[in-house]
């Protein structure tokens, strides 16, 4: 790996953050605040929240076995992604290389900072051979995206091929772990010593059922963190989506009971629509979704919206033709599935 103040913007290794009220006093023994021009009433709503998450940090330190000053906490895993660009990619010079088809973000974050991204196309099982992805960088590759399990398609990527990006690659090795609670591999946040060039992203968006707080989590080495915490916004994750993050690692046993739930769910919902006329081909998973090849991917969506089903049409990505990602819904969600494509013909 190319030294740290090699790969960041310059901008950004010289950058002074902006210090706010709560950054500067620290203590725990005051009970008056007259130093950030809040409203004294309205408790607790009234208050700035923790610039940096320190309760949460450290229960999440826990539940991960991850030290806190290797955690970043965003937005959504979006905010991650979008930071990732932000420190390391010089707009207009720099590019970033990822497998195709994977998730649109990482596209999205790169048109919108400027930066050119390098698409290497997954083969016939949706799995990548390092020796293309490394031919793809150059001296201008600041980051490499890797989502395993991938989304759209549901599969691990093979993690050897996964290790010989991280050996070989000079940049950033991003490695989108959003689905990580459905799979049978073990996170590579195991590896974060090994790696300093690793950034692992991982979300309460999915297997922990909270879409609608947003909270996105990057764990790296402490330096990279560091930086995150200099480039975000000073209050970037609220006091309702702290606490209530909080809230949800005190209910620890009932995530892991909604992942048992959904796996057997998957098993299930996976045999019944293998079953079905209009379904050609399902693709294998270890993400609470799976991608299946259909007869007619747009007359079935477009039946399927009709009786107030929505899935994902994914026919017009990549190697995805005639595809349809289908979530793992409750089990009366997915029978209302099966049952409707029972009746279509
Ligand atoms: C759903 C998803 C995310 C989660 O994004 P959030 O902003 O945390 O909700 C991240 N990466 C992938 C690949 C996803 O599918």
């Amino acid at each position: 790996m190319k030294a740290l103040k090699e790969l960041i913007r310059p901008n950004i290794w010289s950058l002074k953050p902006y210090s706010s009220a709560r950054d500067e006093y620290k203590g725990v023994t005051a009970s008056v605040f007259l130093d950030a021009n809040e409203n004294p009433y309205n408790t607790p709503n009234n208050r700035y929240p923790d610039p940096l998450q320190t309760e949460l940090k450290t229960l999440v330190s826990r539940v991960k076995n991850i030290n806190s000053n290797k955690i970043f906490f965003g937005n959504g895993s979006d905010e991650a992604i979008d930071i990732l660009y932000r420190t390391f990619c010089i707009p207009g010079k720099d590019n970033a290389v990822a497998i195709d088809p994977t998730y649109g973000m990482y596209e999205v974050c790169a048109d919108i900072n400027d930066v050119e991204y390098r698409k290497v196309l997954l083969d016939e099982n949706f799995q990548f051979k390092a020796s293309d992805l490394l031919a793809k960088a150059d001296d201008n590759t600041k980051l490499i995206f890797l989502c395993s399990p991938n989304n759209p398609t549901g599969n691990n990527l093979c993690h050897k091929e996964i290790e010989t990006v991280l050996d070989s690659f000079q940049g950033i090795v991003v490695i989108d772990e959003a689905y990580i609670d459905f799979s049978t591999e073990v996170s590579f946040t195991t590896m974060l010593d090994k790696y300093p060039n690793m950034v692992v992203l991982q979300t309460f968006s999915k297997a922990w059922g909270c879409a609608g707080i947003r909270l996105g989590m990057a764990f790296a080495s402490e330096e990279i963190i560091s930086v995150f915490n200099k480039v975000k916004y000073p209050y970037n994750v609220n006091h309702l989506t702290q606490t209530e993050a909080i809230n949800m690692i005190g209910k620890e046993y009932q995530i892991k009971e909604w992942v048992k739930t959904l796996l057997a769910e998957r098993a299930r919902l996976i045999e019944k629509f293998g079953e079905l006329g209009c379904c050609e081909h399902i693709y294998p998973t270890d993400a609470n979704f799976f991608l299946a090849k259909v007869t007619d991917a747009k007359k079935i969506y477009d039946y399927l919206v009709n009786n107030g089903i929505i899935v994902r049409n994914r026919t017009n990505v990549t190697l995805c033709h005639n595809c349809l990602r289908v979530t793992i819904g409750s089990r009366p969600e997915n029978d209302a599935l099966i049952e409707a494509l029972k009746k279509y013909n």
